[in-house]
């Protein structure tokens, strides 16, 4: 708890005391305390009359609980009138027990406020909870990093690590910033940042991403990225930001809070003034008015629904997907509709080189014109060509680079022209060139307009494809499609593999664009379509889809932030988990949406028919609130 909500607990048990202490006094009357005479009291109190008159000469005294735990709420309903702000909480609760005191209902008065903040102060409790569990759950940010200056090993705040600095990691320790391994082997736990237990085996030259836990061997490591720029800087962002994307079902609850107060004023005057013009009995029907406001009250409604959604956000982050907003978890239930990306996404995108069929050189050097042209490519056929050749780049040999998206690069390379790339790439160049016998993906090469020969490189799927796409139809995903720029042989291939119900392939980005545009105009109009790409050559499409998907590839800065969902550890199958996730979620926020709404109808109804009192209203309005409340917590947990 934190010094407010203790200070109120003080006042819940000071207000609930003296509210004894008075009914006490009020209800034993004064024969108990007082055998003689009372001198104020014209009549004798042992007589009916008297015994009125004492309940009315003490009535002030449950003034003093009524005010110790209800000047606040008073205060914010006259400063909210100031402010324009006339139909809030506050004001329901002022116009209810004011109302009650005016018909000399004085314990109920004091009751309805006393219990109107026991369920504030719970409310506040449960939410601090589970935003600190969630928090916990994210607690990635690493609080120092050692770094080596002159000699030193020094300890300071990883955003005063400069790029390029080293760091030395010790076992145990959280990895602080982004870098690339120098010494030391290791294994990582990625858990915070991927939901998966399995450590990552690391030795020098891997990359580390921040957050991560060293667990076993001393790194060091050289940064490549400042704090602001590091995995879990972004990470955090991201969370914290989350809740600004609201859902729908959210939106709903602040709208209808907003026209729900007026209504249930407008109401309670109607219900204290017209019976009471027709019967004349005035104190019963604004009575039962005042219990009509207190049972109205909005708040597990409220308070319950985002809760819920910011439960599903954390819940999901823990099994490893981020969800940059409520809206898109909202979306991700009714998925129908779900679109690939072949490479890097459902395959590892890393390629072997099957076969190098050089024309005109020897198979050293083709290999070596094309790694050098791929230089600074981030494509996956690029990082393997690299690979292959696996010596390092003089990038003096190089110049001039220019990417084609979907078909290739364009480099200079000892002074002369070459393109590295697929069919289209040699018909744009006009280089007559030759398909190749072997499956796979073929890259062409060319020297200064000259055909140098093509290798074949051949990729796999990733362990989980299969499963990812048989979960999804589980799930009740209608359509499963995949989309490529690789040759069509390799793309239906991997497509019969899967067990995937279309594929496209040969398409430029533009060309993927249109296809989502196609299968957007096709689905039905309130399900969603997700495209799950690896943020390479595909960006558009993810922004262009009804929820963007990126394998976060653990530090692929540019899926991060086109997406709006992140796998954090590039597995497809997260999808399912993520949809099966958001619609929990959904169905949490559903029931109490429908238990408070039913709940406070059926006392409404029986508050109208004269059968339920102040006392049952209040019950009933803390009672609702703790239920939905202790239920938004639910969406938390991850099976
Ligand atoms: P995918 O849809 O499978 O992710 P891309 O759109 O990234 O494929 O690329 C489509 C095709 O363009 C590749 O299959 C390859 O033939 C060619 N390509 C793209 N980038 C490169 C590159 N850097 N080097 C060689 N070929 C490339
Ligand atoms: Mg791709």
């Amino acid at each position: 708890m934190t010094k407010k909500q203790k200070k109120m607990l003080k006042r819940i048990i000071l207000s609930a005391v003296g509210l004894i202490a008075v009914a006490l006094l009020d209800h034993f009357g004064p024969t108990v305390w007082l055998p003689g005479p009372i001198p104020f009291l014209s009549v004798s109190h042992t007589s009916a009359a008297g015994g009125a008159a004492w309940s009315l000469a003490l009535w002030p005294l449950y003034l003093i609980p009524y005010f110790i735990i209800g000047w606040d709420i008073l205060w914010k309903a006259v400063r909210n009138i100031g402010h324009g702000q006339v139909f809030d909480e506050s004001f329901l609760m002022a116009i209810a027990t004011v109302g009650a005191l005016l018909i000399q209902e004085y314990p109920e008065a004091v009751f309805v406020m006393l219990f109107y903040q026991i369920g504030e102060l719970f409310q506040g409790v449960a939410v601090g909870k589970s935003r600190k569990s969630i928090s916990a759950l994210m607690d990635i940010r690493p609080d120092y990093a050692n770094v080596e200056r002159e000699g030193q090993v020094e300890t300071v705040d990883p955003e005063e690590v400069a790029v390029g600095e080293t760091i030395v990691i010790k076992p145990g320790e959280r990895v602080p910033l982004d870098g690339v391994v120098l010494e030391g082997t290791s294994t990582l736990n990625t858990a915070a940042l991927t939901g998966e237990s399995l450590p990552r085996d690391i030795t020098p030259g891997d990359d580390v991403i921040s957050g991560c836990v060293n667990l076993s061997g001393l790194l060091r490591v050289r940064t490549t990225k400042g704090f602001e720029e590091s995995t879990v800087a972004k990470i955090l962002d991201l969370v914290e930001n989350s809740s600004t994307k609201k859902a729908k079902t959210e939106q709903f609850i602040t709208r209808f809070a907003r026209w729900y107060t007026p209504a249930v004023v407008v109401g309670a005057v109607a219900l204290a003034v017209i019976p009471s013009l027709i019967t004349g009995e005035w104190t019963k029907w604004v009575e039962q008015a005042l219990i009509f406001l207190v049972i109205s009250c909005p708040c597990a409604l409220v308070i319950s629904v985002p809760l819920t959604f910011f439960g599903g956000i954390g819940g999901a982050s823990r099994a490893g997907v981020l969800v940059k907003g409520s809206n898109y978890l909202e979306a991700l239930a009714r998925t129908e509709t779900v679109v690939f990306d072949k490479t890097g996404t459902l395959t590892r995108g890393v390629f072997n080189v099957t076969a190098i069929h050089p024309d005109e050189c020897d198979e050293a050097l083709l290999l070596e014109t094309a790694a050098l042209a791929e230089s600074y490519s981030n494509h996956p056929i690029a990082r393997s060509l690299r690979d292959a050749y696996g010596k390092e780049i003089d990038e003096s040999r190089i110049g001039n680079v220019a990417e084609i998206a979907g078909r290739g690069v364009k480099a200079d390379v000892d002074g002369r022209t070459v393109y590295v790339g697929n069919d289209k790439l040699m018909e744009d160049i006009k280089v007559s060139w030759h398909p190749c016998h072997k499956v796979g993906t073929t890259v062409h090469v060319a020297l200064e307009g000259e055909y140098l020969g093509h290798i074949v490189i051949s990729d796999e799927v990733k362990p989980d494809a299969k499963e990812a796409i048989a979960a999804l139809k589980r799930a009740g995903v209608k359509r499963t499609v995949m989309l490529t720029g690789d040759a069509r042989a390799v793309g239906e291939a991997v497509g019969k593999e899967l067990g995937l119900d279309e594929v496209h392939a040969q398409l430029l980005p533009a060309d993927k664009v249109d296809r989502v545009e196609a299968l957007l105009a096709q689905k039905n109009p309130k399900a969603t379509l997700a495209f799950v790409g690896d943020g390479i050559n595909d960006a558009p499409v993810l922004s262009r889809s009804d929820v963007g998907v990126a394998m976060g590839a653990l530090g692929s800065d540019a899926a991060i932030e086109a997406a709006d969902v992140v796998l954090m550890d590039d597995k497809p199958s997260k999808l399912a988990t993520a949809i099966s996730i958001a619609r929990r979620t959904l169905s949490i926020a559903n029931q109490n949406i429908a238990f408070a709404l039913g709940v406070k109808g059926i006392i409404l109804v029986l508050g109208i028919m004269g059968k339920a009192n102040m006392w049952a209203g209040t019950f009933a309005d803390v009672g609702v609130m703790v239920v939905a409340v202790a239920n938004a917590t639910r969406a938390l947990k991850v099976k």
